[in-house]
């Protein structure tokens, strides 16, 4: 594949990832009610543990994302990177917990589709129009700014320019900043996704990073795993340096952050709210057991933060 059709492949993991969510939601694992707004329902049944493997990724993204708010009380911003069709925005509006400007970035291509699925419907534009004030929002097919929401698009492989188009949308970089990577740095080669990392440590002197994706890949032969469940040809081409929970933290610690931290998956599923854990185990009944374990162990979320002023981002943890 030449690189065009690589990128396109890319864009659309984000149809991939936002139609396995909904299927999730209309199952009633969590509560989304704006993620019907930017995909179709799916046309068959995602696998339990594939709903359940949905699950943990949103509730252990979201715990580290409300810990972040919580320790800096929302005085602080947020750049989803590969932000793709993620409802976050709306539902923080929903609970009261928006920090002070939350930016999307992703593809120009995806961000049109975005913003033309925002102007057309009205649950969604409402809650951007409600919590905008001063002069009109500014708006064209491939980026949009308000107060509290802007969204950019933008090839996160180049992070001058991506830096440049923040900055015209009013990127603070001396406000505690949240950057959230989901299932996103996979699609770039390590030295991009180095470079992104790098970038993003020198950018801000108070930050976090949470990075959800793939790792221990290789199985018991020394084979990287062809991920049978991601039925997209994808290059993930960062599988082959961040092959270790070990190699995810210190390719974060190579890159400036400090006090980083990586789990796989099924410790962030065991420290979920058992409570609810059971709730959704009662949804659907799933057989192997063991396969499930073996998959959430291919996934992880890593996170690490800077934080010259003390606001305690280094003690945040599951
Ligand atoms: N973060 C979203 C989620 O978890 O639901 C979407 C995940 S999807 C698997 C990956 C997203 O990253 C896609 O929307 C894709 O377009 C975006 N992406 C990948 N590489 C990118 C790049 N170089 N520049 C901008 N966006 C990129």
């Amino acid at each position: 594949a030449g690189p065009d059709e690589a990128d396109e492949a890319v864009r659309g993991t984000c149809e991939d990832a936002s139609v396995c969510k909904r299927f999730a939601v209309s199952v009633g694992y969590w509560t989304d009610p704006y993620i019907q707004y930017f995909v179709r329902q799916a046309k068959e049944r995602k696998a339990p543990e594939i709903n359940r493997g949905y699950y943990a990724r949103v509730h252990g993204v979201s715990y580290l994302i409300k810990a972040f708010l919580k320790r800096t009380e929302c005085n602080s911003q947020i750049v989803n990177l590969g932000a793709g069709m993620d409802t976050l925005f709306w539902r923080l509006k929903d609970e009261n917990l928006l920090p002070r400007k939350y930016f999307e970035v992703d593809f120009p291509m995806i961000v049109a589709r975005k913003i033309h699925n925002i102007k057309s419907k009205p649950p969604l534009s409402k809650p951007i129009m409600e919590s905008h004030s001063g002069d009109s929002l500014l708006i064209d097919s491939h980026s949009l700014d308000s107060s509290r929401y802007s969204i950019v698009g933008a090839d996160l492989r180049f992070s001058s320019d991506l830096e440049e188009k923040l900055k015209k949308h009013n990127l603070d970089i001396h406000l505690p900043t949240l950057l959230v990577a989901e299932c996103v740095l996979v699609y770039m080669t390590p030295q991009q996704s180095a470079n992104l990392l790098k970038w993003a440590a020198s950018t801000f002197p108070v930050a976090m990073v949470i990075n959800y994706e793939q790792v221990n890949m290789r199985d018991r032969f020394g084979q990287i795993m062809i991920e049978n469940l991601q039925r997209r040809q994808c290059t993930l081409a960062g599988v082959e340096l961040c092959s270790s929970l070990e190699s995810q933290r210190e390719r974060l610690l190579l890159n400036g952050w400090e006090n980083a931290r990586a789990i796989d998956m099924m410790k962030v599923y065991n420290f979920l709210p058992q409570a609810d854990v059971k709730r959704i185990e009662a949804l659907e009944f799933l057989d192997e057991k063991e396969l499930f374990e073996q998959l959430m162990q291919h996934y992880c979320i890593c996170w690490a933060s800077k934080d010259s002023s003390n606001l305690g981002l280094a003690n945040i943890d599951f």
